[in-house]
């Protein structure tokens, strides 16, 4: 301990590393400032490299998004980055916690399919009825659509929180990653939207070719639209409001979206009830 308090090369250390810790952030800013607005000092520096550059951060924030984390100086990107390190560290967590939080290319082709299903569906609904000149029924199958699509979600969460295991047939990875998330809630606000939101866009499929009626596609559009996202409108009632976009914020606020706060009570004991995942109205019933 006395050779730790007095050496001058564990102070040296210490006082480096913590001192590049400490304002890692401000390093970090300055590599999303523009050169004119730096002061000249820390243009030399990073030019020197030795805070992360203005071009290092750059790349981070180019897809896939999944390089360059480094920022201090960054030195170590490039070692990291070409070892793939980080995609090995996920793998680690992926076969330890069950998290994946990245989208992969099938999720998002799902997605895509799933929105151009609720889109078909959506422009059937309006050309029947601009062909009827009926709109109040499609209109009031749409707002069934959205009230059903609530209570379909919680019974679907209810479902799979309280019954079967990851060895479920058909819903095994659903139930397990529902029942992770009471475990560690915050995973899902890391979860990217086409990896939350690809696990029932395919189901509308056979429903779009069901029908001409504008009534039933209206009431399917937006039925399954909400229960496509229903996991994305859950993962931003786990966000705080500054994190969120205002549109979210003032759809929550309205009620049409689940909130927060009324979320939270289904993270609460007795974990029993809050199960709705779209607007959360239908919980009261
Ligand atoms: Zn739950
Ligand atoms: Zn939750």
């Amino acid at each position: 301990m006395d050779l730790a308090v007095n050496d001058p090369i564990f102070h040296a250390f210490v006082s480096v590393w913590s001192g590049c810790l400490l304002f890692s952030q401000q390093f970090h800013a300055w590599a999303h400032t523009t050169k004119s607005r730096l002061p000249p000092l820390v243009i030399a520096l990073q030019d020197m490299r030795l805070p992360v550059s203005r071009s290092q951060r750059v790349d981070h924030h180019i897809p896939p998004y999944n390089n360059n984390y480094c920022i201090v100086s960054g030195v170590w990107n490039e070692f990291l980055d070409k070892r793939q390190i980080f995609k090995a560290l996920e793998m680690i967590l992926f076969y330890k916690l069950g998290v994946r939080p990245r989208s992969t290319w099938a999720h998002r082709a799902w997605v895509a399919c799933g929105c151009t299903m609720v889109l078909i569906s959506l422009a059937k609904a309006i050309m029947g009825a601009a062909k009827s000149h009926i709109w109040l029924k499609p209109i009031l199958a749409g707002l069934v659509g959205y009230v059903l699509a609530d209570l379909m979600s919680g019974v679907y969460h209810w479902g799979i929180d309280n019954y079967g295991s990851a060895s479920t047939p058909i819903f095994g990875s659903q139930i397990d990653a529902f029942q992770r998330h009471h475990k560690w809630p915050w995973i899902i606000t890391r979860t990217e939207f086409a990896n939350l939101s690809h696990v029932l866009a395919p189901c509308l499929l056979p429903m779009v070719f069901a029908s001409n009626d504008p009534i039933f596609h209206a009431f399917v559009a937006v039925c399954w639209g909400c229960i496509m996202f229903s996991l994305q409108f859950h993962a931003w009632a786990h966000i705080t409001k500054s994190k969120l976009p205002p549109l979210v914020n003032a759809l929550q606020d309205m009620g049409l979206l689940v909130s927060r706060s009324k979320h939270a009570n289904h993270h609460r004991p007795p974990y029993n009830n809050n199960y709705c995942m779209v607007s959360g109205a239908m919980d009261n019933h």
